[in-house]
C-alpha cells in the first residue's frame, strides 16, 4: 500500500486564533523550502491541518525532511480514499496487511469530524475492525497497547486512513514571531540560546565579533559552521561579522582594566542595536545565564544592559549548564564549540573584571572616548554572509549597509 499525502497537524498554532491564517502561510513556506529538492509535491494547507501531496515520491524520504521543521506538532502518512465504505474496507484491509507481521494486535481508532457521515465512532470502530478480523487470519484485537493503529478519520471531502505517528519538532513557524538578531559567539551557548528562539518562531540574524588578528580565522569558521547548523534548521541563516579590533584597542587604551570588561560588552550592544535597528528587527537574543561568568551577574547586565531599551531577550537566563549542553548535542553544535579556539571576549579578558560594576562608573570612563563614530565605522565594515546549511551554497553580501 503506497501512502499518497502526509497529514499534519499544527498543535499550539491552531489556537491563535485570527492570526492564524498567518501561521499557516508561513508553516507552508517552510516546508516548501524543506521539500524544494522533490519534484511534484503540493501543499494544500487548510486552516486546521496541512497535507502534502507525494505525487510519486517516496513517503519515508519526505517524513525524514519533515522531522525539523518548527511548528508541526505531528504527522502521519496518509491514504486519502472516497467516501464509500465498500471502498474504504478494501483500503483498510490492504494498509494493515502491507504491514501486519505475524503475531500483531490492531486496534482501530476513528474520528468523525463530519457528524452527517452514516457511521457513528464505535460503529466505525466496529465496521473496519470486524473486517480485518475476519480477512487476516491470526490478527487479534488489543485496544490498550497494539502493535498496528488504524486511524480513520472521516472528514467531509473524504476519509483519511493512516497508521503512524511521527513527532514533529513542535514550536511556531519559522519568521511566525517576528525577526530578532542573535549575538552569536563561537560558545556553547549562544548557538543553543539561537535554536531555542527560532523554535518560538522568531526569524534570527546573527552578528559576532571578530578581533583578528587577535582572533583566529579558525574562531571565525567556527561561528560559520554554527550558523550554517541554524541555517538547516530553516534553510538559511544571515550571519553579521563585525569587525571589533580597533574598538577592543581603543577600550584597553582609554578604560580602566578592571571596567574594560562592562565597556566591551557595552560598546557589543549598542553595535548590535544598530544592526538590528537597519535590519528591522525587534529585539536582541544572547546566551547570557545568570550566575556564569563575571560579565553575568545582575550588576553586569544592569550596567551593560542600561545602553539599550532594545528588548533583550535571554533564552537560557535560568539554565544550568548540563542542560544547555545536553541540547547542543542534541542539535549537533557542541562538537563546533567545544573546539578550541578564542573568540574576542576571551583573549581581550582582564585579569580580574569586575563582577559588581557601576554603571555610573562606567559611563564617567566612556564619557572620554567618543566612541560613536567607531560605532559608525565597525556597522558600516560589516561583512554579510548568507548560509545556506551547505557550506558550498554560502554567498557574501557586502554592499548590504
Ligand atoms: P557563549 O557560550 O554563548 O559564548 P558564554 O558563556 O561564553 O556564552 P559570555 O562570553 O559572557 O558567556 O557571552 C555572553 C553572551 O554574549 C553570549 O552568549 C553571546 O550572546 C554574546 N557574545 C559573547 N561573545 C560574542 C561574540 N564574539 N560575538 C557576538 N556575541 C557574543
Ligand atoms: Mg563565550
Amino acid at each position: 500500500m503506497k501512502y499518497d499525502r502526509i497529514l499534519i497537524r499544527y498543535g499550539e498554532l491552531s489556537t491563535k486564533g485570527k492570526n492564524r491564517k498567518k501561521f499557516v502561510d508561513k508553516l507552508r513556506n517552510s516546508i516548501a523550502d524543506a521539500l524544494s529538492s522533490f519534484s511534484g509535491i503540493k501543499i494544500d494547507g487548510q486552516r486546521d491541518r496541512m497535507y502534502v501531496v507525494l505525487n510519486g515520491n517516496e513517503a519515508d524520504a519526505v517524513v525524514h525532511s519533515l522531522k525539523n521543521i518548527f511548528g508541526i506538532q505531528s504527522f502521519s502518512p496518509a491514504i486519502k480514499v472516497e467516501r464509500d465504505l465498500e471502498v474504504l474496507k478494501d483500503a483498510a484491509l490492504e494498509l494493515v496487511t502491507s504491514i501486519y507481521k505475524d503475531g500483531n494486535t490492531f486496534k482501530v481508532s476513528a474520528r468523525r469530524s463530519d457528524k452527517t457521515f452514516s457511521l457513528d465512532t464505535n460503529e466505525l470502530n466496529h465496521f473496519f475492525g470486524s473486517h480485518i478480523l475476519k480477512n487476516i487470519p491470526g490478527i487479534k484485537v488489543d485496544v490498550k497497547n497494539p502493535d498496528i493503529t488504524l486511524q480513520v478519520e472521516v472528514r467531509s471531502e473524504a476519509v483519511y486512513l493512516s497508521s503512524e505517528n511521527f513527532a514533529g519538532a513542535g514550536g511556531l513557524p519559522t519568521g511566525a514571531s517576528g525577526k530578532a538578531v542573535l549575538m552569536l559567539s563561537g560558545g556553547l551557548d549562544s548557538p543553543v540560546a539561537g535554536y531555542l528562539s527560532m523554535k518560538r518562531g522568531l526569524e534570527l540574524e546573527g552578528v559576532h565579533f571578530f578581533s583578528p588578528p587577535f582572533t583566529s580565522e579558525r574562531a571565525k569558521q567556527k561561528v560559520v559552521d554554527i550558523g550554517n547548523v541554524l541555517a538547516s534548521m530553516n534553510g538559511r541563516f544571515v550571519l553579521h561579522i563585525v569587525p571589533f579590533t580597533e574598538i577592543q584597542q581603543l577600550i584597553h587604551k582609554q578604560i580602566p582594566e578592571n571596567y574594560t570588561m562592562t565597556a566591551t560588552r557595552r560598546l557589543m550592544l549598542r553595535i548590535t542595536d544598530e544592526i538590528r535597528r537597519r535590519q528591522e528587527a525587534l529585539a536582541i537574543i544572547t546566551g547570557e545565564s545568570v550566575g556564569q561568568v563575571a560579565s553575568q551577574t545582575l550588576e553586569s547586565m544592569y550596567a551593560i544592559n542600561a545602553v539599550t531599551s532594545t528588548p533583550i531577550i535571554r533564552p537560557l537566563v535560568t539554565s544550568d549548564k548540563g542542560d544547555i549542553v545536553d541540547i547542543a548535542k542534541q542539535i549537533g553544535t557542541y562538537d563546533i564549540s567545544i573546539r578550541p579556539y578564542e573568540d574576542c571576549c576571551t583573549v581581550f579578558v582582564p585579569a580580574s573584571p569586575k563582577t559588581k560594576p557601576k554603571k555610573e562608573k562606567v559611563e564617567f570612563y566612556e564619557s572620554f572616548v567618543d566612541f560613536e563614530p567607531m560605532i559608525k565605522e565597525a556597522v558600516d565594515k560589516v561583512e554579510t554572509i548568507i548560509l545556506t546549511g551547505k557550506q558550498e551554497n554560502n554567498s557574501l553580501m557586502d554592499s548590504l549597509f
